[in-house]
């Protein structure tokens, strides 16, 4: 999978698309998309750089807060 980019060697997030069949990976740096075979899409338009900020965030604190006391919540109930 393209976790990094080939540019910059930095992270790549995958981004869903509704018209998309398979998410597309994003580097923030580089502003472009590849598929999951690293080739390639498109750039990232401005308008997706706002709209993705909320999502991306919600990623990276999933990321960072991987010790969420979800699970152990459940097997607490009953
Ligand atoms: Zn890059």
């Amino acid at each position: 999978m393209p976790l990094l980019c080939k540019e910059c060697n930095g992270r790549r997030f995958p981004i869903a698309f509704s018209e998309e069949r398979d998410a597309l990976w994003l580097c923030e740096k580089c502003k472009n998309f590849v598929n999951i075979k690293d080739e390639f899409i498109r750039e990232w338009t401005e308008k997706e750089m706002e709209e993705s900020k909320s999502k991306l965030e919600n990623f990276q604190k999933d990321i960072t807060e991987g010790k969420t006391p979800e699970i152990k919540r459940r097997s607490g109930v009953n």
